[in-house]
């Protein structure tokens, strides 16, 4: 089995329950929902899709709800959109929302108190490139840097702009609503800047909570989507209070020199297991296989150096939320992690870390008597899945076993790197912890009587905070 997790937007391409169910078992561990497409309606129906196919294959499947965020767009625009020629003079103005003589709209009011003449905007995917020159009212004037066509509601980037919005929008807000009232397990938010939009997000959503009388004592978990240069500064802060970030290359390459964005990938990756939360890379992992049954041979060296990077998971995009093959790319993408899992490229060393660290402690000695022993697996209980986050951070290579009684932790640990979560009821002492497991193990053929396996727990089991033993087991 593979350690590094892999998750899957789903879209029009894989709505359907059969499709759903061959991306779990070509390896699809959660899925991407993204809110800066589709209908209540239709997201309602992928949720309802995703929760049967969970129940039918029996494999945890966490639904991530990602925010589009302060995602600064064009209006509306002619029909066949405008075209920008390089070296003409073009004009944009916040106050529009339609294209109106000349004038691009830029549906962002406010946003020339930000902009400073000389600064470089981009439209479409960095396609388009614009040197503002002057700012008079609301009217942002600039000269086409590189030229295009550009067509409705396309996407900006401000590389070089300081900019201060709040990360939650009026539709994020809706949005929220909508996916607290619909269970989701985990919300990713786009383009944050520090730790306060997380803040803001964690509040908003224990508010959404209580207005709809939703008790769950499992926390939805917040994914930071690293993609602003400031984010990147700022990750220490972020990671003290996400509960995981996405190297969100996409939009990141474009508000950073892209030729940064391999190291930077490293250096958030570092951060997050350090802080031993999950990481997610993601965007165009396989591109090229929306359309094609084969990636490019740089997409697969993409894919195995994330692998090598330590990444917790790696996600599809468009992929397989349009692209013609969804399965087959979740198939592909398997078994390009499979063959690099399999070398010492992506081994990591124990994590050093701050002293005095009992759980650090803990968790790298039961990676070292794995090793030593030719253990099959290690074993933990955790209901909140903290414990098995902080094994995982270790990276042992072998089967992380963490028994939860919460469906929703369940889900949410098939983010992290190695971990195979499953549901057991609450146990009070490591005996029965142990006794009960057993059967799972052995009907799951993980491992057989003779076999070896650790046991990382504390007493009373499962509870955070109480990491204090380590323990070798033969299995019988
Ligand atoms: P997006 O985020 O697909 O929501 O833009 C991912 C990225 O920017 O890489
Ligand atoms: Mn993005």
């Amino acid at each position: 089995m593979k350690h590094t997790k892999i998750g899957a937007t789903v879209g029009p391409s894989c709505q359907e329950k059969s499709i759903l169910k061959e991306m779990v078992k070509s390896g699809m561990n959660f899925a991407r929902l993204n809110f800066s497409h589709g209908t209540y309606d239709n997201h309602a129906l992928l949720i309802k899709n995703i929760r049967e196919v969970e129940e039918e294959t029996n494999e945890p499947l966490a639904i991530m709800q990602d925010l589009q965020g302060p995602k600064i767009r064009l209006g509306i625009l002619p029909e066949d959109g405008v075209e920008l020629k390089t070296g003409e003079e073009v004009a944009l103005d916040t106050s529009l929302t339609e294209y109106k003589k000349d004038i691009l709209p830029l549906t962002f009011p406010g946003l020339e108190k930000f902009i400073q003449s000389g600064e470089r905007i981009l439209i479409n995917d960095g396609r388009v490139e614009i040197k503002v020159e002057k700012i008079e009212g609301s009217k942002i004037y600039g000269k086409v840097i590189e030229g295009g066509v550009v067509t409705s509601h396309k996407g900006f980037n401000f590389p070089e702009t300081k900019l201060s919005i709040p990360a939650l929008s009026d539709k994020d807000k809706e949005d929220l609503k909508f996916g607290v009232k619909a269970g989701v397990d985990i919300v990713a938010l786009s383009f944050v800047t520090n730790a306060k939009d997380i803040l803001d997000l964690k509040f908003l959503i224990k508010q959404y909570e209580e207005e709809s009388g939703i008790n769950n004592e499992q926390p939805i978990r917040i994914i930071a989507k690293i993609e602003r240069h400031e984010a990147v500064d700022n990750i220490k802060e972020i990671l003290d209070v996400a509960d995981g970030i996405m190297v969100a290359r996409g939009d990141l390459g474009l508000e950073m020199p892209a030729e940064e964005l391999p190291l930077v990938q490293k250096k958030l990756i570092d951060a997050a297991n350090g802080a031993a939360k999950p990481v997610i890379v993601a965007t165009q992992m396989l591109d090229s296989m929306q359309n094609n049954r084969r990636p490019t041979r740089a997409e697969v060296s993409d894919v195995a150096n994330a692998v090598i990077d330590h990444a917790d998971a790696l996600l599809l995009t468009n992929e397989t939320a349009s692209g013609k093959y969804p399965a087959l790319t979740v198939k592909t993408m398997h078994d390009i992690i499979l063959a690099t899992e399999k070398s010492t490229y992506d081994d990591a060393n124990l994590p050093k870390g701050q002293r005095p660290d009992t759980d650090l402690a803990i968790t790298k000695i039961s990676r070292i008597l794995a090793e030593e022993v030719e253990a099959k697996l290690i074993l933990a209980a955790s209901i909140s899945g903290e414990t098995g986050r902080l094994i995982s951070r270790v990276r042992p290579e072998l089967s992380i076993l963490v028994a939860t009684n919460s469906d929703r932790s369940r889900r949410q640990l098939n983010l992290s790197w190695g971990i195979r979560p499953f549901i057991l009821p609450f146990c009070r002492t490591i005996e029965e912890l142990v006794e009960r497991s057993i059967n799972y193990i052995k009907k799951e053929k993980i491992a057989k009587n003779g076999d070896k396996m650790i046991i990382v727990a504390g007493e009373p089991v499962g509870q955070a905070g109480n990491v204090n033993l380590v323990e070798v087991r033969e299995i019988k």
